[in-house]
């Protein structure tokens, strides 16, 4: 879990609610401690920054490139883009998708609505926005798991999965068990076979 800045301990929550073990990530040298990361909602400018001011910016871009698996929620998202409209900042640029940051208006600055995830079931999810990104545009081979108004809002492209809403919102854990089922548990399946 990367917690310079942001909506770090429900996350945090949500992990010890489904046993999986979290290090709140800081500096460089716990980098080396991790099997995933989550990147978590907060203000995507501030946490670039802290990134590269903690000397974590560039070491995390590696691991993310080689196959580490990560969970970007909002500006966690923001921050994996490879475009960002009408801003200039840090992002990792490894997620193949255009985002527009606070798009959703300033005069709606948060909402709630109820969003089909068909790989999660049936059960609609309770997905939280604030001050969201909208992803404008999106490559053909990053698979949309969920869209709101046209627009998707939960993705995955290989090892990465990314919403534009907060998902450790609410007491749903559906989002995060598949994170730690799919993406990790095939990450760790990987390393096991390239170990024998
Ligand atoms: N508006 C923030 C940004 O652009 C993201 C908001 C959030 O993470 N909830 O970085």
């Amino acid at each position: 879990m990367l917690a310079l800045q942001g909506a770090v301990d429900k996350h945090i929550q949500m992990l010890s609610k489904l046993n999986i073990p979290c290090l709140a990530v800081k500096h460089r040298e716990e980098l080396g401690r991790i099997d995933a990361i989550i990147i978590p909602g907060g203000e995507s400018t501030t946490i670039g920054k802290l990134l590269i001011r903690f000397s974590l910016f560039d070491p995390l871009s590696n691991l993310i490139a080689h196959g580490l698996p990560v969970f970007g929620t909002c500006a966690g998202l923001i921050l994996l883009a490879k475009k960002i409209t009408g801003f200039d900042q840090p992002s990792f640029k490894l997620l193949d998708i255009t985002v527009a940051r606070n798009a959703y208006g300033p005069q709606i600055e948060s909402f709630e609505a109820d969003i089909s995830i068909p790989h999660l079931g049936e059960k609609a999810f309770r997905a939280v926005f604030i001050r969201a990104p909208i992803i404008t545009e999106i490559a053909a081979h990053t698979e949309v798991l969920a869209g709101f108004e046209g627009n998707p809002v939960l993705i995955r492209q290989g090892n990465i999965l990314a919403s534009s809403f907060h998902p450790e919102l609410t007491n749903d854990e559906r989002i995060h068990r598949y994170f730690a089922h799919n993406l990790v548990g095939e990450h760790l399946k990987e390393l096991a076979y390239k170990k024998n």
